[in-house]
């Protein structure tokens, strides 16, 4: 029949469109429905970084691993961006690199390959690293990147070409019903589409689908501002760079029994007020991205994390990032805030308001790393929901 369908999910995001991923690769006939012209929300404003490394050792490690093997599967057979350039952590001093360490025997016992760097060494695959700031380092030679501002198109268009999805962009979803056949979706155009079940993964909007929901969630707005500097060929700054702060930040290195003796009062408090921890990736045009800070606000005072991009704490990350790396050129070519929701307490929020309707979304900053692996294990969930439906 048509507009009926097996499932239909709201958003296409990373959440959205890797659920409509794993969904049809299961054989569900899928419709995905974007509200903008094409996704330009979090996972086209993020870093790009895909770091398994940075993840506790739970299941949303085994998540990230999921996603960088389904990454790199899909790129053998269609260029989505993704770049096999390692990722390095960067210790500032002994007490880091001492963390780095632990941190390497952990992932030696996991079986997750890792490898420790000396100072030199890391100046040779970095030589824009400053010898003053860098103490050693921890490589991930296996981890990827992707181009945020092209990665999510180019799946998308991989998921209509090669596994025949119905995506419809610029088709804003204003309500999500269930009644005893199973569930409709209306579009603001005044379309109505049928499906067996749901997915709403609507990021960081709060105000048009269910908004009694997330109003009584303890789901938060994070609000996040990026550089980038003018493209900068003569330097070459292979993967992601990641700095002691990120050390201290990711929850990967919490459980190092060296993590307690990094003292918060050895951070510039401005650094510490703003949330800023320094990550460096250098785009495809040369450019260099430096990011970020982090504001927070609950849903209900969502509104107060404005459209401004302040240039104070644009300064605090320069300035840090000028002690990590000696560029040629530190003039900024663009800067741009996103935005990604996230619970207090869980790592994703989940919430079904019907059997059949699934609010998935809140993932956090982790999405470009996690998304796609969580969806491979909450599809195989939803399938046998339909399995067990349909029996
Ligand atoms: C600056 C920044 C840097 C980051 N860096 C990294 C990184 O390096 N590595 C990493 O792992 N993660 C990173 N993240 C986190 C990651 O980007 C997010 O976790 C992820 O993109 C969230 O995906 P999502 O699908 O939940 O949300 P979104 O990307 O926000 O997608 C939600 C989609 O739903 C659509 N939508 C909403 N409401 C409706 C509606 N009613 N009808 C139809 N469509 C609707 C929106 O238009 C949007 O396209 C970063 C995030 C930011 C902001």
């Amino acid at each position: 029949m048509a507009n009926s369908y097996d499932l239909i999910i709201v958003g296409a995001g990373a959440l959205g469109t890797f659920h409509a991923y794993f969904a049809l690769k299961n054989g569900l006939k899928v419709l995905l429905l974007e509200k903008d012209d094409q996704p330009r929300e979090a996972t086209v404003r993020n870093f790009g970084q895909i770091i398994p490394s940075g993840m506790a050792e739970d299941e949303w490690f085994d998540y990230a691993r999921v996603s960088l093997d389904t990454y790199k599967t899909i790129q053998a057979d269609y260029d989505i961006s993704i770049r096999s350039s390692g990722s390095l952590y960067l210790a500032s001093s002994a007490m880091e690199m001492q963390v780095l360490e632990e941190k390497h025997g952990r992932y030696q016992a996991l079986g997750y390959p890792s490898q420790l760097l000396t100072a030199a060494e890391c100046r040779q695959r970095l030589p824009a690293v400053r010898a003053e700031y860098c103490a050693g380092g921890l490589l991930f030679a296996q981890e990827v990147t992707a181009e945020p501002d092209q990665m999510i198109h180019r799946v998308l268009a991989y998921l209509v070409e090669r596994w025949q999805l119905d995506y419809r962009p610029a088709t804003p979803v204003r309500e999500v019903t269930a009644h005893a056949s199973g569930c409709e979706v209306l579009d603001t155009h005044g379309q109505r589409y049928q499906a067996a079940q749901v997915l709403v993964c609507s990021g960081r909007d709060f105000k048009f689908l269910f908004p009694d929901v997330f109003a009584q969630s303890d789901l938060q707005l994070c609000k996040l501002q990026m550089l980038a500097t003018y493209p900068l060929p003569q330097v070459h700054l292979p993967g992601s760079v990641l700095t002691g702060l990120s050390i201290r930040r990711y929850h990967a290195f919490h459980s190092c029994p060296s993590f307690a003796q990094l003292r918060p009062e050895d951070i510039d408090p401005a650094l510490r007020q703003w949330g800023i921890h320094i990550l460096f990736k250098q785009a495809l045009d040369g450019s260099i991205i430096i990011g970020d800070t982090h504001e927070y606000a609950d849903v209900a005072a969502a509104d107060s994390l404005d459209f401004n991009n302040v240039n104070l704490l644009n300064q605090l990350m320069i300035r840090e990032a000028q002690r990590i790396l000696d560029l040629p050129d530190w003039r900024i070519q663009r800067v741009w805030n996103g935005y990604y929701s996230q619970s207090k307490s869980r790592e994703i929020f989940q919430h079904s308001p019907d059997p059949r309707i699934h609010i998935v979304t809140g993932i956090g900053g982790k999405g470009m790393t996690t998304a796609c692996g969580f969806a491979h294990h909450n599809v195989a969930l939803l399938d046998l929901c339909r399995l067990q439906h349909s029996a």
